[in-house]
Protein backbone atom coordinates (compact mmCIF):
# COMPACT_ATOMS: atom_id res chain seq x y z
CA UNK A 1 0.00 0.00 0.00
CA UNK A 2 1.32 3.16 -0.61
CA UNK A 3 1.55 5.82 1.70
CA UNK A 4 -0.99 8.44 1.74
CA UNK A 5 -0.05 12.01 2.82
CA UNK A 6 -3.39 13.98 3.60
CA UNK A 7 -4.08 17.17 5.37
CA UNK A 8 -6.63 19.38 7.23
CA UNK A 9 -6.42 23.09 5.87
CA UNK A 10 -8.86 24.80 7.81
CA UNK A 11 -8.85 28.78 7.40
CA UNK A 12 -9.13 30.50 10.76
CA UNK A 13 -12.09 32.05 10.07
CA UNK A 14 -14.10 30.76 12.82
CA UNK A 15 -14.16 27.75 15.51
CA UNK A 16 -13.95 24.47 14.58
CA UNK A 17 -17.58 22.80 13.83
CA UNK A 18 -18.37 19.35 13.72
CA UNK A 19 -17.80 19.66 9.61
CA UNK A 20 -14.00 20.51 9.65
CA UNK A 21 -13.70 17.66 12.73
CA UNK A 22 -15.29 15.12 10.55
CA UNK A 23 -12.87 15.89 7.43
CA UNK A 24 -10.12 15.92 9.95
CA UNK A 25 -11.01 12.38 11.61
CA UNK A 26 -11.59 11.13 8.05
CA UNK A 27 -7.81 12.44 7.13
CA UNK A 28 -6.62 11.13 10.35
CA UNK A 29 -8.08 8.17 9.87
CA UNK A 30 -6.96 6.92 6.11
CA UNK A 31 -3.29 8.27 7.57
CA UNK A 32 -3.50 6.01 10.21
CA UNK A 33 -3.44 2.90 8.19
CA UNK A 34 -0.16 2.82 7.65
CA UNK A 35 2.83 3.89 9.56
CA UNK A 36 4.52 5.81 6.35
CA UNK A 37 1.24 7.40 5.72
CA UNK A 38 1.37 11.11 6.87
CA UNK A 39 -1.34 13.49 8.30
CA UNK A 40 -0.75 17.17 8.19
CA UNK A 41 -2.28 20.50 9.79
CA UNK A 42 -2.32 23.77 8.01
CA UNK A 43 -3.85 26.80 8.75
CA UNK A 44 -4.89 28.73 5.92
CA UNK A 45 -4.69 32.08 7.16
CA UNK A 46 -3.65 34.20 3.90
CA UNK A 47 -7.28 36.17 4.53
CA UNK A 48 -5.57 38.81 6.76
CA UNK A 49 -8.73 40.68 7.46
CA UNK A 50 -11.22 37.17 8.42
CA UNK A 51 -8.58 35.25 10.01
CA UNK A 52 -7.54 35.30 14.28
CA UNK A 53 -5.44 33.91 16.52
CA UNK A 54 -8.31 32.90 18.76
CA UNK A 55 -9.69 30.75 15.96
CA UNK A 56 -5.94 29.10 15.17
CA UNK A 57 -6.25 28.35 19.47
CA UNK A 58 -9.77 27.06 18.72
CA UNK A 59 -8.62 24.76 15.76
CA UNK A 60 -5.32 23.48 17.62
CA UNK A 61 -7.71 23.22 20.88
CA UNK A 62 -10.07 21.33 19.50
CA UNK A 63 -7.87 18.70 17.19
CA UNK A 64 -6.29 17.68 20.25
CA UNK A 65 -8.91 17.20 22.56
CA UNK A 66 -10.45 14.88 20.05
CA UNK A 67 -7.10 13.38 19.65
CA UNK A 68 -6.83 13.91 15.86
CA UNK A 69 -3.13 14.87 16.52
CA UNK A 70 -1.01 15.18 13.05
CA UNK A 71 2.18 14.96 11.96
CA UNK A 72 5.25 17.59 12.29
CA UNK A 73 4.40 20.98 13.60
CA UNK A 74 1.24 22.64 12.12
CA UNK A 75 2.09 24.78 8.95
CA UNK A 76 1.16 28.16 8.94
CA UNK A 77 0.41 29.07 5.51
CA UNK A 78 1.03 33.12 5.73
CA UNK A 79 4.73 32.14 6.77
CA UNK A 80 5.06 30.63 3.00
CA UNK A 81 3.66 33.87 1.12
CA UNK A 82 7.53 34.07 -0.78
CA UNK A 83 7.57 30.72 -2.27
CA UNK A 84 3.50 31.38 -3.62
CA UNK A 85 4.82 34.27 -5.18
CA UNK A 86 7.61 32.52 -6.61
CA UNK A 87 5.09 30.08 -8.07
CA UNK A 88 3.04 33.06 -9.59
CA UNK A 89 6.38 34.25 -11.32
CA UNK A 90 6.84 31.20 -12.59
CA UNK A 91 3.64 30.79 -14.37
CA UNK A 92 3.44 33.88 -15.33
CA UNK A 93 6.71 33.73 -16.98
CA UNK A 94 5.92 30.57 -19.06
CA UNK A 95 2.94 31.86 -20.24
CA UNK A 96 0.74 29.52 -18.15
CA UNK A 97 -0.64 33.12 -16.57
CA UNK A 98 -1.30 36.47 -17.96
CA UNK A 99 -1.61 40.14 -16.06
CA UNK A 100 -5.16 41.78 -15.81
CA UNK A 101 -6.16 45.18 -14.88
CA UNK A 102 -9.65 45.03 -15.52
CA UNK A 103 -11.11 47.21 -11.94
CA UNK A 104 -14.24 46.11 -10.04
CA UNK A 105 -16.81 47.25 -12.32
CA UNK A 106 -15.98 45.60 -15.59
CA UNK A 107 -15.50 42.55 -13.81
CA UNK A 108 -18.46 42.83 -12.12
CA UNK A 109 -20.95 43.83 -15.20
CA UNK A 110 -19.29 40.84 -17.18
CA UNK A 111 -20.03 38.69 -14.26
CA UNK A 112 -23.91 40.04 -14.48
CA UNK A 113 -23.60 39.42 -17.92
CA UNK A 114 -22.50 35.31 -17.98
CA UNK A 115 -24.92 35.12 -15.43
CA UNK A 116 -28.20 36.91 -17.71
CA UNK A 117 -27.05 35.75 -21.06
CA UNK A 118 -26.39 32.37 -19.56
CA UNK A 119 -23.36 32.50 -21.41
CA UNK A 120 -21.15 28.89 -21.75
CA UNK A 121 -17.81 30.73 -21.80
CA UNK A 122 -17.03 32.02 -18.20
CA UNK A 123 -13.98 33.49 -18.48
CA UNK A 124 -14.73 37.00 -16.66
CA UNK A 125 -11.94 38.59 -18.44
CA UNK A 126 -11.12 38.42 -22.11
CA UNK A 127 -9.47 41.35 -23.39
CA UNK A 128 -6.19 41.64 -20.69
CA UNK A 129 -4.22 38.31 -22.34
CA UNK A 130 -3.78 39.51 -25.53
CA UNK A 131 -3.16 43.20 -25.11
CA UNK A 132 1.09 43.43 -25.47
CA UNK A 133 0.62 46.83 -23.07
CA UNK A 134 -1.02 44.90 -19.92
CA UNK A 135 0.97 41.88 -20.25
CA UNK A 136 4.10 44.54 -20.21
CA UNK A 137 3.39 46.43 -17.44
CA UNK A 138 5.84 45.79 -13.88
CA UNK A 139 3.37 47.03 -11.63
CA UNK A 140 -0.33 47.17 -10.65
CA UNK A 141 -2.15 43.99 -12.25
CA UNK A 142 -3.40 41.23 -11.20
CA UNK A 143 -2.32 37.79 -12.39
CA UNK A 144 -4.69 35.08 -13.69
CA UNK A 145 -4.22 31.82 -14.25
CA UNK A 146 -4.72 31.02 -18.56
CA UNK A 147 -7.18 27.86 -18.35
CA UNK A 148 -7.57 26.31 -22.26
CA UNK A 149 -10.55 27.48 -23.29
CA UNK A 150 -10.75 24.25 -25.38
CA UNK A 151 -11.56 20.21 -24.24
CA UNK A 152 -12.26 18.96 -20.87
CA UNK A 153 -11.29 18.49 -17.21
CA UNK A 154 -11.93 15.08 -15.87
CA UNK A 155 -11.36 14.62 -11.68
CA UNK A 156 -11.20 10.54 -10.74
CA UNK A 157 -13.00 11.13 -7.02
CA UNK A 158 -13.18 8.53 -4.55
CA UNK A 159 -16.52 9.76 -3.38
CA UNK A 160 -18.18 11.44 -6.44
CA UNK A 161 -17.11 9.31 -9.28
CA UNK A 162 -15.71 10.30 -12.23
CA UNK A 163 -16.94 13.99 -12.97
CA UNK A 164 -15.99 15.89 -16.67
CA UNK A 165 -16.69 19.67 -17.28
CA UNK A 166 -16.13 21.62 -20.19
CA UNK A 167 -13.07 23.86 -19.90
CA UNK A 168 -15.89 26.70 -20.50
CA UNK A 169 -17.13 26.25 -17.36
CA UNK A 170 -13.84 27.33 -15.73
CA UNK A 171 -12.76 31.03 -15.34
CA UNK A 172 -9.39 32.25 -15.01
CA UNK A 173 -9.02 33.02 -11.88
CA UNK A 174 -6.81 35.15 -9.83
CA UNK A 175 -3.85 33.34 -8.55
CA UNK A 176 -1.96 37.07 -7.26
CA UNK A 177 -3.52 40.05 -6.64
CA UNK A 178 -2.97 43.37 -7.44
CA UNK A 179 -1.19 44.01 -3.88
CA UNK A 180 0.81 41.05 -4.96
CA UNK A 181 -0.25 38.91 -2.30
CA UNK A 182 -1.41 34.77 -3.19
CA UNK A 183 -4.45 33.71 -3.48
CA UNK A 184 -6.04 31.10 -1.09
CA UNK A 185 -6.72 28.80 -5.07
CA UNK A 186 -2.78 29.04 -5.67
CA UNK A 187 -1.05 29.10 -1.88
CA UNK A 188 -3.33 25.81 -1.59
CA UNK A 189 -1.66 24.26 -4.30
CA UNK A 190 1.44 25.07 -3.70
CA UNK A 191 1.47 24.07 -0.17
CA UNK A 192 -0.38 21.02 -0.63
CA UNK A 193 2.85 20.20 -3.49
CA UNK A 194 5.50 21.02 -1.06
CA UNK A 195 4.31 19.19 1.76
CA UNK A 196 4.10 15.76 -0.91
CA UNK A 197 -0.04 15.72 -0.63
CA UNK A 198 -1.08 12.93 -2.33
CA UNK A 199 -4.91 12.55 -1.14
CA UNK A 200 -7.18 15.70 -0.91
CA UNK A 201 -10.01 14.73 1.18
CA UNK A 202 -11.93 17.64 1.95
CA UNK A 203 -15.86 18.64 2.06
CA UNK A 204 -17.13 18.47 -1.71
CA UNK A 205 -18.20 22.80 -1.44
CA UNK A 206 -14.90 22.82 -2.72
CA UNK A 207 -15.12 20.31 -5.83
CA UNK A 208 -15.21 22.98 -8.32
CA UNK A 209 -12.08 24.46 -6.51
CA UNK A 210 -10.27 21.25 -7.43
CA UNK A 211 -11.29 21.45 -11.75
CA UNK A 212 -9.36 24.83 -11.31
CA UNK A 213 -6.63 24.00 -9.11
CA UNK A 214 -5.65 20.82 -10.79
CA UNK A 215 -4.56 23.27 -13.63
CA UNK A 216 -1.37 24.58 -11.40
CA UNK A 217 -0.29 21.24 -10.98
CA UNK A 218 -0.39 20.79 -14.46
CA UNK A 219 1.28 23.52 -15.77
CA UNK A 220 3.89 23.50 -13.23
CA UNK A 221 4.55 19.81 -14.35
CA UNK A 222 3.60 18.85 -10.63
CA UNK A 223 2.09 14.87 -9.81
CA UNK A 224 -1.39 15.93 -9.47
CA UNK A 225 -3.25 14.22 -6.23
CA UNK A 226 -6.06 11.85 -5.81
CA UNK A 227 -9.06 13.36 -4.39
CA UNK A 228 -11.96 12.69 -2.00
CA UNK A 229 -14.71 15.60 -2.19
CA UNK A 230 -17.28 14.32 1.24
CA UNK A 231 -20.75 15.35 1.31
CA UNK A 232 -21.26 17.99 3.72
CA UNK A 233 -23.10 17.51 7.16
CA UNK A 234 -27.27 18.57 6.93
CA UNK A 235 -29.57 19.10 9.86
CA UNK A 236 -32.48 17.51 10.42
CA UNK A 237 -34.17 20.04 8.21
CA UNK A 238 -32.11 19.23 5.35
CA UNK A 239 -30.31 22.84 5.66
CA UNK A 240 -26.71 22.94 5.79
CA UNK A 241 -25.62 22.43 9.53
CA UNK A 242 -25.39 25.60 11.19
CA UNK A 243 -25.61 27.28 14.68
CA UNK A 244 -28.90 27.51 14.31
CA UNK A 245 -29.22 23.42 14.72
CA UNK A 246 -27.67 23.98 18.40
CA UNK A 247 -24.26 23.52 19.28
CA UNK A 248 -22.13 22.84 16.22
CA UNK A 249 -18.37 23.87 17.41
CA UNK A 250 -16.47 21.23 18.93
CA UNK A 251 -15.03 23.09 22.17
CA UNK A 252 -18.98 24.00 22.69
CA UNK A 253 -19.91 20.23 22.56
CA UNK A 254 -16.62 19.97 25.36
CA UNK A 255 -17.95 22.52 27.53
CA UNK A 256 -21.28 20.62 27.38
CA UNK A 257 -20.01 17.61 28.59
CA UNK A 258 -19.51 15.21 25.57
CA UNK A 259 -16.86 13.19 24.64
CA UNK A 260 -14.38 12.88 21.75
CA UNK A 261 -14.96 9.53 21.91
CA UNK A 262 -18.90 10.03 21.40
CA UNK A 263 -18.37 12.66 19.01
CA UNK A 264 -16.08 10.59 16.59
CA UNK A 265 -18.64 7.65 16.61
CA UNK A 266 -21.15 9.80 15.57
CA UNK A 267 -18.93 11.47 13.22
CA UNK A 268 -17.75 8.57 11.37
CA UNK A 269 -21.13 7.20 11.19
CA UNK A 270 -22.59 9.80 8.93
CA UNK A 271 -22.52 8.49 5.11
CA UNK A 272 -20.62 5.02 6.51
CA UNK A 273 -21.39 2.05 8.41
CA UNK A 274 -18.95 -0.54 9.06
CA UNK A 275 -19.61 -4.25 7.42
CA UNK A 276 -20.13 -7.17 9.33
CA UNK A 277 -20.91 -4.84 12.70
CA UNK A 278 -24.18 -4.73 14.44
CA UNK A 279 -23.02 -2.54 17.31
CA UNK A 280 -23.09 1.37 16.28
CA UNK A 281 -20.65 1.89 18.90
CA UNK A 282 -17.19 1.99 17.02
CA UNK A 283 -13.98 3.43 18.54
CA UNK A 284 -11.27 5.20 16.74
CA UNK A 285 -8.78 2.31 16.83
CA UNK A 286 -11.66 0.35 15.05
CA UNK A 287 -12.53 2.75 12.63
CA UNK A 288 -8.87 2.75 11.49
CA UNK A 289 -8.72 -1.10 11.37
CA UNK A 290 -11.82 -1.11 9.18
CA UNK A 291 -12.85 2.37 7.70
CA UNK A 292 -12.64 2.62 4.03
CA UNK A 293 -13.25 5.75 2.18
CA UNK A 294 -14.61 4.12 -1.18
CA UNK A 295 -17.70 3.17 1.05
CA UNK A 296 -18.65 6.53 1.91
CA UNK A 297 -22.06 7.69 0.54
CA UNK A 298 -22.11 10.31 -1.83
CA UNK A 299 -25.12 12.04 -0.51
CA UNK A 300 -25.48 14.49 1.75
CA UNK A 301 -25.65 12.83 5.88
CA UNK A 302 -28.02 14.41 8.51
CA UNK A 303 -26.42 15.31 11.75
CA UNK A 304 -28.47 14.21 14.78
CA UNK A 305 -28.15 15.67 18.33
CA UNK A 306 -30.29 12.63 19.41
CA UNK A 307 -27.87 9.85 18.22
CA UNK A 308 -25.03 12.27 19.46
CA UNK A 309 -26.77 11.69 22.96
CA UNK A 310 -27.15 8.32 22.72
CA UNK A 311 -23.35 7.95 21.88
CA UNK A 312 -21.89 10.13 24.87
CA UNK A 313 -24.79 8.33 27.11
CA UNK A 314 -22.69 5.63 26.50
CA UNK A 315 -19.09 6.47 26.89
CA UNK A 316 -20.26 8.54 29.89
CA UNK A 317 -21.51 5.78 31.50
CA UNK A 318 -18.55 3.09 30.92
CA UNK A 319 -16.54 3.25 34.15
CA UNK A 320 -13.22 3.81 32.23
CA UNK A 321 -14.79 7.28 31.51
CA UNK A 322 -15.18 8.19 35.15
CA UNK A 323 -11.66 9.99 34.74
CA UNK A 324 -12.74 11.93 32.02
CA UNK A 325 -15.67 13.27 34.50
CA UNK A 326 -13.88 14.18 37.12
CA UNK A 327 -11.53 15.99 34.83
CA UNK A 328 -14.73 17.99 33.67
CA UNK A 329 -15.07 18.73 37.12
CA UNK A 330 -11.98 20.70 37.51
CA UNK A 331 -12.37 22.29 34.07
CA UNK A 332 -16.26 23.57 35.44
CA UNK A 333 -16.64 26.21 37.48
CA UNK A 334 -19.89 25.10 39.03
CA UNK A 335 -18.81 21.33 39.01
CA UNK A 336 -15.59 22.27 40.99
CA UNK A 337 -16.80 24.31 43.37
CA UNK A 338 -19.43 20.98 44.29
CA UNK A 339 -16.14 18.96 43.71
CA UNK A 340 -14.50 20.88 46.01
CA UNK A 341 -17.20 20.63 48.86
CA UNK A 342 -17.39 17.21 48.47
CA UNK A 343 -16.43 15.13 46.07
CA UNK A 344 -17.72 11.37 47.34
CA UNK A 345 -20.93 13.17 46.83
CA UNK A 346 -21.17 14.72 43.85
CA UNK A 347 -19.29 11.32 42.37
CA UNK A 348 -22.59 9.06 44.14
CA UNK A 349 -24.91 11.84 41.79
CA UNK A 350 -22.77 10.81 39.07
CA UNK A 351 -23.34 7.24 39.35
CA UNK A 352 -26.74 7.87 40.13
CA UNK A 353 -27.64 9.74 37.60
CA UNK A 354 -25.45 8.62 34.80
CA UNK A 355 -28.37 6.25 33.09
CA UNK A 356 -30.24 9.23 32.02
CA UNK A 357 -27.65 11.71 31.70
CA UNK A 358 -26.55 13.09 27.80
CA UNK A 359 -23.90 15.40 28.89
CA UNK A 360 -22.17 16.08 31.98
CA UNK A 361 -23.61 19.32 32.48
CA UNK A 362 -26.96 18.31 32.46
CA UNK A 363 -26.02 16.83 36.33
CA UNK A 364 -26.32 20.72 37.20
CA UNK A 365 -30.20 19.92 37.16
CA UNK A 366 -29.82 17.89 40.05
CA UNK A 367 -27.01 18.92 41.88
CA UNK A 368 -28.45 21.37 44.07
CA UNK A 369 -31.12 19.83 46.23
CA UNK A 370 -28.05 17.47 47.67
CA UNK A 371 -25.72 20.22 48.09
CA UNK A 372 -28.07 22.70 49.83
CA UNK A 373 -26.82 23.95 52.80
CA UNK A 374 -28.71 24.63 56.01
CA UNK A 375 -31.64 22.66 54.54
CA UNK A 376 -34.94 22.93 55.51
CA UNK A 377 -38.19 21.52 54.22
CA UNK A 378 -41.91 22.90 54.89
CA UNK A 379 -43.86 20.00 55.78
CA UNK A 380 -47.12 21.75 56.74
CA UNK A 381 -49.08 21.24 53.85
CA UNK A 382 -47.85 17.16 53.27
CA UNK A 383 -49.70 14.77 55.11
CA UNK A 384 -47.71 11.78 54.84
CA UNK A 385 -50.39 9.54 57.05
CA UNK A 386 -50.51 7.44 60.29
CA UNK A 387 -48.20 4.50 59.00
CA UNK A 388 -45.29 6.14 57.95
CA UNK A 389 -45.63 8.77 60.89
CA UNK A 390 -45.60 5.58 63.08
CA UNK A 391 -42.76 4.00 61.62
CA UNK A 392 -40.22 6.63 60.40
CA UNK A 393 -38.56 7.28 63.99
CA UNK A 394 -38.00 3.23 64.27
CA UNK A 395 -36.81 3.17 60.60
CA UNK A 396 -34.74 5.94 61.60
CA UNK A 397 -32.93 4.27 64.53
CA UNK A 398 -32.41 1.25 62.07
CA UNK A 399 -30.62 3.05 59.14
CA UNK A 400 -28.66 4.63 61.95
CA UNK A 401 -26.94 1.66 63.16
CA UNK A 402 -26.09 0.20 59.34
CA UNK A 403 -22.60 -0.65 58.89
CA UNK A 404 -22.95 -0.37 55.02
CA UNK A 405 -24.36 2.23 52.60
CA UNK A 406 -23.86 0.95 48.88
CA UNK A 407 -27.33 1.08 46.56
CA UNK A 408 -27.71 -2.30 47.19
CA UNK A 409 -27.39 -2.59 50.67
CA UNK A 410 -29.77 -0.51 51.21
CA UNK A 411 -32.56 -1.77 48.80
CA UNK A 412 -31.82 -4.93 50.28
CA UNK A 413 -32.75 -3.08 53.64
CA UNK A 414 -35.38 -1.26 52.64
CA UNK A 415 -37.27 -4.07 50.93
CA UNK A 416 -36.86 -6.23 53.61
CA UNK A 417 -37.63 -3.46 56.49
CA UNK A 418 -41.11 -2.77 54.65
CA UNK A 419 -41.68 -6.49 54.32
CA UNK A 420 -41.21 -7.18 57.75
CA UNK A 421 -43.82 -4.11 58.95
CA UNK A 422 -46.36 -5.00 56.01
CA UNK A 423 -45.60 -1.52 54.74
CA UNK A 424 -46.55 -0.83 51.05
CA UNK A 425 -43.68 0.90 49.28
CA UNK A 426 -46.20 3.76 48.19
CA UNK A 427 -46.79 4.67 51.99
CA UNK A 428 -43.47 4.76 52.90
CA UNK A 429 -41.36 5.67 49.17
CA UNK A 430 -43.30 9.22 48.43
CA UNK A 431 -43.21 10.92 51.85
CA UNK A 432 -39.22 9.80 52.20
CA UNK A 433 -38.55 11.49 48.56
CA UNK A 434 -40.08 14.49 49.73
CA UNK A 435 -38.58 14.36 52.76
CA UNK A 436 -35.37 13.96 51.66
CA UNK A 437 -35.50 16.24 48.63
CA UNK A 438 -38.68 18.23 48.64
CA UNK A 439 -40.17 16.56 45.66
CA UNK A 440 -42.09 13.31 44.89
CA UNK A 441 -40.00 12.96 41.81
CA UNK A 442 -36.59 11.70 41.46
CA UNK A 443 -34.66 8.75 42.17
CA UNK A 444 -35.54 5.78 44.35
CA UNK A 445 -35.37 5.97 48.06
CA UNK A 446 -31.88 4.35 48.26
CA UNK A 447 -30.39 6.50 45.26
CA UNK A 448 -31.19 8.95 47.36
CA UNK A 449 -30.01 7.78 50.50
CA UNK A 450 -26.87 7.16 48.88
CA UNK A 451 -26.00 10.10 47.34
CA UNK A 452 -26.95 12.25 50.83
CA UNK A 453 -24.26 9.68 52.75
CA UNK A 454 -26.05 8.48 56.08
CA UNK A 455 -25.07 11.79 57.95
CA UNK A 456 -26.96 13.68 55.71
CA UNK A 457 -30.07 11.39 55.09
CA UNK A 458 -30.03 11.39 58.84
CA UNK A 459 -30.50 15.30 59.35
CA UNK A 460 -33.29 15.70 57.00
CA UNK A 461 -35.47 12.55 58.38
CA UNK A 462 -34.82 13.93 61.57
CA UNK A 463 -35.95 17.39 61.13
CA UNK A 464 -39.52 15.67 60.21
CA UNK A 465 -38.74 13.56 62.84
CA UNK A 466 -38.81 16.72 65.32
CA UNK A 467 -41.84 18.24 63.80
CA UNK A 468 -44.11 15.30 64.01
N1 LIG B 1 -8.96 26.50 3.85
C1 LIG B 1 -10.07 25.91 3.19
C2 LIG B 1 -11.30 26.01 4.06
O1 LIG B 1 -11.19 26.12 5.27
C3 LIG B 1 -9.92 24.46 2.90
C4 LIG B 1 -8.94 24.19 1.86
C5 LIG B 1 -8.84 22.79 1.45
O2 LIG B 1 -9.19 21.86 2.19
O3 LIG B 1 -8.36 22.62 0.35
O4 LIG B 1 -12.39 25.94 3.54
Amino acid sequence: MTALITRFAPSPTGNLHLGGARTALINYVISKKNSDSKFYLRIEDTDKVRSKEIYTKNIIDSLTWLGLEWDSEAQIQSSRIEKHKKIADNLLNNNFAYKCICDEKTLLTKREQIIKSKLKLKKICTECKDNKNIQELSSNYAVRLKIPIEGKTTIKDTVQGNITINNQELDDYIILRKDGSPTYMLSVVVDDHDLGINYIIRGNDHFNNSFRQIYIYKFMNWQTPNYAHIPLIHGEDGAKLSKRHGAINVMELMDQGYLPDSIINNLILLGWAPKNNNSEIIKIKEIINTFNINEISKSSSIFNYDKLNYFNNYYLRLDENLKNFKIFCKNNEILNSLYNQDEEKLLRIFQVYKKNLNFYTELFKFTNIYFERDYTIDIKDEIFGEVFNKNIKDFVQNIKNLDSWSIEFLENFISTYLKDKQIKFPIFGKPMRYILTKSYQGPSVSDILFILGKKDSLERLNQYITNI
